[in-house]
């Protein structure tokens, strides 16, 4: 049998952050007194994920195709963003393998939630939940993560097509 084709891909965000503002991390409402200033719904993760599974479809990125000038993307669930990237990549006949994420933040804590991150966006990629790493971080107060001014997301992503 050949070899799948594969792809890598990689993202980057960050969304500053205010107070009286949900924060949405991975698909997942996190307690916080401080949330993610956007016009979707902040979700930083969810954004460079989709970034990254563009990327390794070298279609463009996120703004391209759900501009932050566009009312229908005002205040929209970053999951359903990630839907219609993930029809754009099974259209083409591929399918993730699997996705890193890393995120950037002071605070809150965000460990406790990464379970439900994981589960939340292995659900909406079509992967086991072992195929998806959330990794959180702060960084060591440095920097305008370190001061709490905002968060800051890297994903990796590997798609694959059988030949
Ligand atoms: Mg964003």
């Amino acid at each position: 049998m050949a070899a799948p084709k594969i792809k890598v891909g990689s993202g980057y965000d960050v969304h500053q952050l205010a107070e009286g503002l949900e924060m949405w991390l991975g698909g997942i409402q996190i307690e916080s007194p401080v949330g993610f200033v956007a016009h979707s719904d902040g979700d930083v993760a969810i954004h460079a994920l989709c970034d990254a599974l563009l990327g390794a479809l070298a279609l463009g990125d996120i703004g391209h195709h759900f501009p932050d000038t566009s009312d229908e993307f005002s205040g929209i669930d970053s999951k359903k963003l990630l839907s219609r990237v993930m029809s754009m990549l099974y259209e083409r006949g591929w399918q993730v393998g699997n996705a890193d994420i890393t995120i950037a933040l002071q605070a809150p804590k965000i460990g406790k939630f990464v379970p439900q991150m994981r589960e939340c966006l292995a659900l909406l990629m079509g992967v086991e939940v072992d195929c998806v790493s959330v990794k959180a971080t702060t960084t060591e107060k440095l920097g305008f993560v370190g001061r709490k001014e905002g968060c800051e997301v890297w994903a990796t992503v590997l798609i694959y097509k059988n030949a």
